[in-house]
């Protein structure tokens, strides 16, 4: 019997596992895939250069490599993994989400961010990517964990996602201008952490240097989790010094018990305990995500016991003021609430943002569209 509404699913079905990709193999695994088709490895760096290092999809476009091995290659090795089923933008054009359909009718939802330089920070763009068909974490005002879990992603359908991003940037199709995916944050659908080998490997062809991967700067990838704390533990071990979310959502765990279901398996002192352990291991500062849900978690002393529990640590706050779900009862928090929030931190020394809430009027992140698309 499969999994039942209202449960915690960790580990993930077994059932729609997609064709093997360039994309699932690192450099040494590509080059074993070439040679085992008959062609020498070299096609391998090859095929890489133009597919990672110059983002050309179109295989006709590249002349180094006789026709046949083209064919043969694109044949063996570069399935096509995501179809476009819907595309919507706002913010101008600045804001870009895509639904897409997978090889087994799965669908899952992509956002590009891009935001303009202003007197602090350089322009940069961000792309928001799903690990997972559906969520198996159950939280109950996520409309992704709603819909339960259908199955985990392959590293190559992670990465694809990134690489769909970053191609209609470099060809110019987004408002602003060519332009590069600067950051990448695991906020999508799914629980990253509970598919970690599948988002461990897209983790390393996203910083592996070019052609291995798309070479960018793991500190600006952010990996966020309801908590899975073993796997944070085993994360600071893979040397790889990306950004570490934890959706706390709530600092005692009564309520966080309710909020994040995940927490009656770790408690809040596990989670972070194991954050500050990331932090320590990595020195990337983490960063603790917060919905701020009206008369639910949004009081005073919630606020200030949050503050006892971080102050002292390298540690960033950031608030999302909740998005509802349809038919939700919950809302997001009232302004005076949210201000006093911040102000209770702020004062006890604990840096707090509040998120801005890009794309909410096209259906925001968190599994809304494909749930509207389905
Ligand atoms: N499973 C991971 C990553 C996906 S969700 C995690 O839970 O961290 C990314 C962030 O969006 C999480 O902090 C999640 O709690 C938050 N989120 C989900 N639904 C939301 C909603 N309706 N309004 C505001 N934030 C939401």
């Amino acid at each position: 019997m499969g999994p039942q509404p209202g449960e915690l699913v960790l580990q993930a079905p077994a059932r729609g596992r997609p064709p093997q990709h360039l994309l699932d193999l690192d450099a040494a695994g590509r080059r074993d895939a070439v040679v085992a088709l008959g062609l020498p490895a070299f096609r391998a760096d090859q095929v890489s250069r133009h597919w990672l290092g110059r983002l050309e999809d179109d295989p006709s476009t590249w002349t180094d490599l006789p026709a046949a091995v083209r064919d043969q290659i694109t044949a063996a090795l570069l399935p096509p993994l995501l179809t476009p089923v819907r595309a919507l933008t706002c913010d101008g054009g600045a804001t870009v989400k895509t639904v897409w359909r997978l090889h087994d009718g799965s669908l899952v939802e992509s956002v590009l961010m891009r935001y303009r330089a202003t007197a602090s920070s350089r322009e940069r763009t961000t792309m928001c990517i799903s690990s997972q068909a559906g969520c198996g974490m159950n939280c109950p005002f996520c409309a992704t964990g709603q819909a339960g879990l259908t199955r985990n992603l392959s590293t190559a359908e992670i990465v694809e996602q990134a690489l769909a991003g970053a191609r209609s940037l470099a060809r110019g199709d987004v408002a602003g201008g060519p332009g590069r995916v600067s950051n990448i944050v695991f906020m999508g659908m799914g629980e990253p952490l509970a598919n970690y080998r599948s988002v461990v490997g897209a983790l390393h062809r996203l910083c592996d240097a070019a052609p291995s991967g798309l070479g960018l700067s793991a500190r600006g990838i952010t990996v966020s989790t309801v908590g899975l704390v073993p796997r944070i533990r085993e994360l600071a071990g893979e040397g790889l010094p990306v950004t570490l979310a934890v959706s706390l959502h709530a600092p005692d765990d009564e309520l966080r018990d309710t909020l994040v279901p995940i927490n009656t398996r770790w408690k809040v002192s596990e989670v972070l305990d194991a954050a500050w352990a990331y932090a320590e291991a990595t020195g990337r500062r983490i960063s603790i995500e917060y919905a701020l849900i009206k008369d639910v978690n949004d009081q005073r002393w919630r606020a200030e016991l949050l503050a006892d529990l971080l102050v002292g640590h390298l540690v960033h706050v950031n608030l999302i003021p909740l998005n509802p779900t349809p038919g939700s009862k919950w809302t997001a928090s009232r302004r005076q609430d949210e201000r006093a929030f911040v102000r209770a931190l702020e004062d006890r020394g604990v840096p707090v943002t509040v998120r801005d809430t890009r794309g909410r009027e096209i259906d925001g992140a968190c599994g809304q569209l494909a749930a509207a698309t389905a």
